[in-house]
């Protein structure tokens, strides 16, 4: 129900873990089943389960995970039991790619038979997990991760705000977002997506709204969106939000 991700031009003062976890107690006020994080170093790891934020971050030991990107995710279960393999972050078979989605993806079924006659092994019961075994098809299909993203957004139907990582592109968070709402906070050597404001005011009071049918992805320094294959002239959209 809550999406947090954050990526810096290198490691932050803080372990990136530890922003994370504050990202997620901002975003408890939307309620949740489930807790999870990823976060990109050298590899990727991944550390989720059921329950509250507090209690998941203590047991995982969120705090002191380091990174320079990571993802984190608050759920409210709509497509299978709110259990540690369905939580997000999902993962794609090869480990590399990790998706946080607040939403529902109505053809999940679908791709999921397409992508399992491919071999693609599914581990939860999640509409969520096709997206990252979508993106790995495409990739081993020959695409940049980037084209391969805004392939499997294409093929996607119902409401989503996504966030996406893949530890071999490591500074780079993929979004989309349809129907659910998902904002940019725009700092100075990082750049957040965030499913609100209060999460992003933290870090930074520049965001923009990302719009229905938008996606992109943002650098520690660059925030690139599309829509329909047309690129979005993202830095003119930019809102100072007023100190309260
Ligand atoms: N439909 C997804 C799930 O059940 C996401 C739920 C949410 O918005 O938190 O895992």
């Amino acid at each position: 129900c809550g999406i947090f991700g954050v990526v810096f031009a290198e490691r932050p003062g803080r372990p990136l873990g530890e922003i994370l976890r504050r990202g997620l107690e901002r975003l408890e006020y939307r309620g949740y089943d489930s807790a999870g994080v990823a976060v990109v170093d050298r590899g990727l790891v991944v550390r989720k389960d059921a329950g509250k934020v507090a209690e998941v971050a203590r047991r995982y030991g969120f705090d002191a995970l380091q990174g320079v990107a990571g993802l984190a995710h608050t759920r409210w279960a709509t497509h299978g039991r709110p259990d540690q393999v369905n939580a997000h972050p999902h993962v794609d078979c090869g480990g590399v790619i990790a998706v946080v989605h607040n939403g529902i993806i109505e053809n999940y079924a679908e791709l999921k038979e397409e992508l399992a006659k491919r071999g693609h092994v599914f581990r939860s019961e999640t509409d969520t997990e096709v997206v990252a075994h979508l993106v790995e098809e495409y990739k081993r299909q020959g695409l940049d991760t980037f084209s391969a993203f805004r392939k499997a957004v294409s093929r996607i139907r119902g409401a989503y705000a996504i966030a996406l990582i893949d530890a071999e592109n490591p500074q780079v968070i993929y979004f989309a977002r349809h129907l659910s709402p998902l904002i940019i906070g725009v700092g100075d050597g990082f750049n957040i997506v965030a499913s609100d404001i209060p999460t992003v005011l933290d870090h930074t009071k520049r965001i923009i709204a990302v719009r229905d049918g938008e996606y992109g992805y943002i650098t520690p320094t660059e925030v690139y969106i599309e829509a329909d294959g047309v690129p979005q002239d993202a830095a003119s959209r930019v809102e100072e939000i007023p100190w309260s």
